[in-house]
């Protein structure tokens, strides 16, 4: 009894993390039949984004121009770079406002379980981004679970290696927790213990 239509749609909602068939139908279901205004609002917003917002291609942060807002912006500490995984993790450092040098957004960490490599990551990219002559500390801010404290592990041997200082935010941020989900007091210690 389903259309095709619906069942498209259905099938589409499921690229949503942590959506499944059920909760897919019941969004579906949803729009059509409560709010068609809201969907068509979500079908433009997500064309809109999808075909504007890039990477920044000095830090590969989401941005709609070359270079994003933050490493246009010459009055952020140069010295500094924080290395996180996800635009998401940035911004959750960001909101702490305890932060001011520059960031290197690496979009994803090391998995080798999931065949995610170095390469993946962009560890060469990272490389030569903290390697400019500018920057003289790295701070790693990658996830504190098995997965970022392996991806900082790695990157921290790599980068000592060329002589840069590396840091990691350290004290007061629970053993297994994503820095999205912290809050803002926790981050902003974690900064100022780096060590
Ligand atoms: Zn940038």
């Amino acid at each position: 009894m389903a259309d095709p239509a619906l069942d498209g749609l259905v099938e589409a909602l499921r690229c949503l993390p942590g959506v499944g068939q059920k909760s897919a139908q019941r969004m579906a279901y949803h729009l059509l039949q409560h709010d068609r205004a809201g969907a068509l609002k979500l079908a433009r917003a997500l064309d809109g984004a999808v075909n504007e917002i890039g990477h920044c291609a000095r830090c590969h942060t989401f941005s709609r121009a070359e270079l994003c807002d933050l490493c246009a912006d010459s009055t952020r500490d140069a010295r500094l770079l924080c290395v996180v995984e996800t635009p998401a993790d940035q911004a959750a450092l960001e909101r702490t406002g305890s932060y001011k040098g520059q960031y290197f957004v690496l979009l994803g960490r090391l998995s080798p379980l999931d065949g995610l490599g170095a390469r993946d990551i962009g560890l060469s990219a990272l490389l030569t981004r903290a390697s400019d002559g500018v920057v003289e500390e790295v701070i790693l801010a990658t996830n504190f679970n098995a997965e970022g404290e392996a991806t900082a592990h790695v990157l921290g041997e790599q980068l000592k290696a060329r002589g840069l200082k590396v840091t990691r935010l350290a004290r007061g941020v629970p053993v297994g927790s994503e820095l999205e989900y912290v809050d803002l007091g926790t981050i902003a210690h974690a900064f100022m213990d780096r060590r």
